[in-house]
């Protein structure tokens, strides 16, 4: 992977280093090899909004991409529509988004507001990572004030340690994730500290495209402007890291440890 089109951060001098660090976008940056990059969300529209453009800019460079979203979101519908079917509409509208994406769907049926965080479903995500094989998983920060966002944060943490327990015998083989990221979403906003800018130029008309498919993005479920939110957010992710348009990432806290012989 191109490091100097691919990231920079404000510092620049810190991105390269989270960047170096990262061994998901090093084994990329030496060996330009496309990566394989699942997106977990709990609603689609997360998925679409927060982690498209992600999706769609490693599957222009050649990899693939996948959005799973655990619920469909139904209960989001404004009262003219039936909350059945404005699920079918949001399970549409994903399926045209990441079709023009050129990425996969993936839906799981846990009923919107209710997304359980137990056994089950930890198991069920650690199964479709198994089955999908991701080097980088994508999804919800856990600053939410959303209880299926947290859910999902704390679904796909542990389901990510599962995925690649060898020990744990499932019908897919284990998997290791080499880098977990966490998207940018104003419901997820508490302590979000972005350290990772993606250029996403190359693809953005595109992602606007396949975020017009939901009501939701053309303002008409709801008080919140996702369309000028979104549009607006990535002009000043670009203004920070010098691209035109931009999506920030934060990486796990946790998988933040540098291993050097020297400084
Ligand atoms: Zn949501």
């Amino acid at each position: 992977m191109n490091r100097r089109s691919f990231t920079q951060s404000v510092t620049g001098a810190a991105a390269m280093s989270v960047l170096a660090r990262s061994s998901a976008w090093n084994k990329s940056s030496s060996d330009d090899t496309p990566s394989r990059i699942m997106a977990i969300a709990a609603h689609p529209g997360d998925g679409l909004f927060t982690m498209g453009a992600v999706l769609a800019q490693q599957i222009e460079r050649g990899g693939t991409g996948a959005l799973l979203s655990l619920s469909l979101g139904e209960k989001g519908a404004p009262k003219v529509i039936h909350v059945q079917q404005y699920g079918e509409m949001q399970r549409t509208a994903t399926q045209k988004a990441t079709q023009l994406l050129g990425a996969e769907a993936i839906f799981f049926a846990y009923p919107d507001a209710e997304i359980p965080f137990n056994e089950q479903s930890t198991l069920a995500v650690c199964d479709a990572i198994r089955q999908y094989k991701p080097d980088v998983v994508i999804t919800h920060w856990s600053g939410s004030w959303h209880k299926d966002h947290q859910n999902c944060y704390l679904i796909v943490r542990d389901a990510v340690f599962y995925a690649a327990l060898e020990t744990l015998v499932r019908s897919d083989p284990a998997h290791s994730v080499s880098k977990v990221f966490y998207a940018e979403n104003w419901e997820d906003a508490s302590n979000f500290v972005p350290d990772t800018y993606l250029d996403i130029e190359v693809v953005y008309e595109k992602w606007l495209q396949a975020c017009d498919f939901y009501p939701m993005w053309r303002g008409q479920t709801g008080f919140f402007r996702y369309n000028d939110y979104y549009s607006a957010l990535s002009i000043m992710r670009g203004c920070l890291s010098g691209f035109k348009h931009a999506v920030a990432l934060m990486s796990d806290p946790g998988r933040r440890m540098a291993r050097s012989l020297s400084l």
